[in-house]
């Protein structure tokens, strides 16, 4: 709900920005046929260029992966969606741009009226008056190439998620392509204040953003060495039930709240994955040599998380990066908490179990009685179901477990949580369908608030 409130008030600033410039600056046309639709098509032109080239740079800012980011839209994941929000905002905006106003009205207008009506040349700033030719250029194959890699970022199935990363990489230097394409053609009235002032300051930091991304410095400053104190297979099958692994960390490590999630990177060729630390702060006690530890439940889900149980031993060193995010399980008061896992969804809710058992140092302070709505495939095959039970059966404030056993045709029906009463604030993470049948609920139930951990980035 706050992403969306963000996206909106950029968008608005940008408008605001554009109207109130345009307006200071602006003459009225000599009144010749056409000249009404020129003048349409001119500050149309205009207006989804700043709209397109203001989105990429939000995008590059929030790539950035900063604290007071998650502050402001709740937790990282929420940054992440706001990213590909941008995204699609940006090449909306980008399309209208060039196929609409330049290309399709332009041509219109040229055989309706002829040029008579049309603005004269707009005036650029005065290092950037040799750039025009080369600018359009450069904008137009930037955004040729923005276009197909914002395509198959949402067109999943196009590409696999691993060359879909290595691409997307390429991201920074289209936005500076994009920077050079503006820079080169605004006009030099729309770099009076307010739009001036609000552009020249998302170019720098836009710019900054994409070139520290370029030099792989994001994320840099929040990442930590630790090695595995311990790897152990939840259940019979290697490569099918889940890996536990404990991580022992430095002594520089900032700590974290009971929800949170970290990249790790067990293999420098592979990169970082994320993963939810599936214990509550100083829950799993310490290494041998008195290093606090953390415990991540991995899932085999895809290619790499398969072969995982191959490579991990302990002694193995670890990056970890992190912690992010804000999914901490506590609503208002007044509404009941309800949590709902499916799978391996289940890790932040062991955390935030932990958090409620009698003596942990990490207790929440003012937290609610929560029921948790377990979705399992198999009760009596899983791993992770026992440990659970004992957590719930142990919490304070109280948890109610209520276990769907998918084996036993024992499903979980987003309907039923109507049982629960009027107001509730529901915590959800789990696979992708089971979000959005809660998501589709929520939106008939005016007392529901949903949170949902994604877990899924793209
Ligand atoms: C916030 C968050 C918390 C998560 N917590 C857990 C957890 O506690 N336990 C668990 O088992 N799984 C968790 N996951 C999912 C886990 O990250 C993926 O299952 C894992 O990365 C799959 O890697 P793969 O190469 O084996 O699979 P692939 O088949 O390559 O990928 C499967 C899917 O996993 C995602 N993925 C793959 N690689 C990455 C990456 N480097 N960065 C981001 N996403 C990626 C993509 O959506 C992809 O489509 C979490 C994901 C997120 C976003």
């Amino acid at each position: 709900m706050r992403m969306k409130k963000v996206f909106w008030a950029f968008l608005a600033l940008l408008t605001l920005a554009w109207a109130l410039t345009t307006w200071l600056g602006w003459q009225p046309p000599k009144d010749v046929p056409g000249t009404w639709w020129w003048q349409l098509r001119h500050h149309g032109l205009y207006l989804t260029g700043v709209w397109s080239v203001g989105m990429m740079s939000l995008i590059m800012l929030l790539a950035l992966r900063q604290p007071w980011q998650e502050r402001l839209v709740g937790g990282l994941d929420q940054v992440y969606r706001l990213h590909k929000w941008a995204g699609i905002a940006a090449a909306v905006a980008m399309a209208l741009h060039y196929w609409g106003f330049k290309e399709f009205l332009g041509d219109g207008l040229k055989a309706t009226f002829g040029r008579a009506g049309k603005p004269a040349r707009d005036a650029v700033l005065s290092f950037a008056t040799d750039w025009r030719g080369l600018g359009k250029d450069v904008g137009e194959w930037a955004m040729y190439a923005l276009l197909a890699l914002i395509v198959l970022t949402l067109w999943q199935k196009l590409l696999p998620y691993k060359p879909w990363r290595k691409l997307h990489r390429v991201m920074p230097v289209l936005y500076l392509a994009a920077v050079f394409h503006t820079v080169a053609l605004m006009p030099l009235s729309l770099w009076a204040a307010p739009m001036g002032v609000l552009m020249g300051a998302l170019l720098a930091v836009g710019s900054g953003a994409a070139l520290w991304s370029l030099l792989g410095k994001i994320g840099q400053a929040r990442q930590y060495s630790a090695r595995i104190d311990s790897v152990q297979l939840l259940g019979q099958h290697a490569g099918q039930d889940p890996l536990e692994v404990l991580c022992a960390l430095p002594s520089d490590w900032p700590g974290h709240h009971a929800g949170q999630f970290v990249f790790v990177q067990f293999d420098g060729a592979e990169g970082p994955h994320p993963f939810t630390i599936a214990s509550a702060p100083g829950a799993c006690g310490q290494a041998a040599d008195g290093a606090e530890r953390l415990r991540l439940v991995i899932k085999p889900l895809g290619d790499y998380t398969q072969q995982l149980h191959q490579q991990l031993h302990v002694g193995h060193s670890v990056r970890i990066e992190g912690p992010y995010g804000r999914f901490d399980g506590q609503g208002v008061q007044e509404r009941q908490q309800v949590w709902i896992a499916g799978g391996v969804g289940v890790t932040p809710f062991i955390a935030l179990l932990e958090a409620r058992q009698p003596g942990a140092p990490a207790a929440q302070a003012g937290a609610a009685p929560a029921v948790l709505h377990y979705c399992t495939r198999a009760a009596a095959k899983d791993g992770v179901l026992p440990r659970i039970q004992a957590l719930a059966a142990s919490a304070q404030p109280p948890v109610e477990l209520i276990v769907h056993d998918a084996e036993k045709n024992e499903y979980f029906r987003p309907q039923d949580l109507l049982r629960h009463g009027k107001a509730l604030d529901i915590w959800l993470c789990g696979p992708a369908g089971l979000g959005q049948a809660v998501r589709e609920q929520a939106q008939r139930e005016a007392g529901w608030h949903l949170h949902q951990e994604a877990f899924q980035l793209r």
